[in-house]
């Protein structure tokens, strides 16, 4: 299968546009410790599994860890659950959108099997170990209430979920959108990260806040 490999000073990054919406999904490792993670388990779990397996030696997972709740961003979580045993992570205020999934599916057409309850949910401000490296939970609601973005500051790289897009900005027109809310969740990303962060999101190619300071009409 084809992926992208993303890696950064001690985290392994690779990712690949899965499912129906092209969702991306992250299969991350600390390099020191083989202690890996998945950011969003979007779809065609057969192949998240190939790029767990091609990091070579695959990661153990520990951690799924949900940027939100949206359909296409779950659709493989029952399965990479079933694999890995690793906790969900999720923010609290997605949870209706999660406990409304089945109806999700049933409104996109997308197969989606019984959700695992999540293990763990996150608030802005925690921070999620990864072997040696940690990530801090971001609060940027807007796209959904409980949308968060997984900020790894000393690699310098942010997992972006629905809220920043190269070039382009979520969706706020979706059952929970609120555009006010979004605009201060951006407003957030672009005052409190370096320019040079980069921005991986749940849809389309890598950016970083430089980038889209300076050219994402969303962002003026
Ligand atoms: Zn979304
Ligand atoms: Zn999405």
């Amino acid at each position: 299968m084809s992926f992208t490999t993303l890696d950064r000073p001690g985290l392994r990054i690779r990712t690949a546009p899965l499912g129906a919406f092209a969702t991306n999904c992250y299969v991350i490792a600390c390099d020191h410790t083989g202690h890996g993670a998945i950011v969003d388990c979007s779809a065609e779990p057969t192949r998240i599994r190939a790029m767990i397996d091609a990091l070579d030696p695959a990661p153990t997972i520990r951690l799924l860890l949900q940027t939100h709740a949206h359909i296409d961003h779950v659709v493989a979580l029952p399965d990479l659950k079933a694999l890995t045993d690793a906790p969900i992570h999720l923010h609290r205020d997605d949870m209706p959108l999660y406990e409304a999934a089945p109806m999700q599916s049933r409104m996109f057409g997308i197969p989606l099997a019984p959700l695992p309850p999540p293990d763990v949910f996150l608030k802005d401000g925690d921070t999620v170990t990864l072997g040696d490296l940690t990530a801090r939970v971001l609060l940027t609601p807007g796209h959904t209430p409980g949308s968060i973005c997984f900020y790894f500051q000393e690699q310098s790289v942010i997992f972006s979920g629905d809220v920043l897009f190269a070039g382009s900005i979520g969706r706020t027109d979706l059952p929970g959108g609120h555009f006010p809310t979004m605009r201060q969740s951006l407003d957030r990303l672009t005052s409190e990260l370096p320019d040079d962060t980069l921005v991986l999101s749940g849809h389309g190619p890598p950016t970083t806040i430089g980038q889209e300071k300076r050219t994402n009409p969303f962002l003026s």
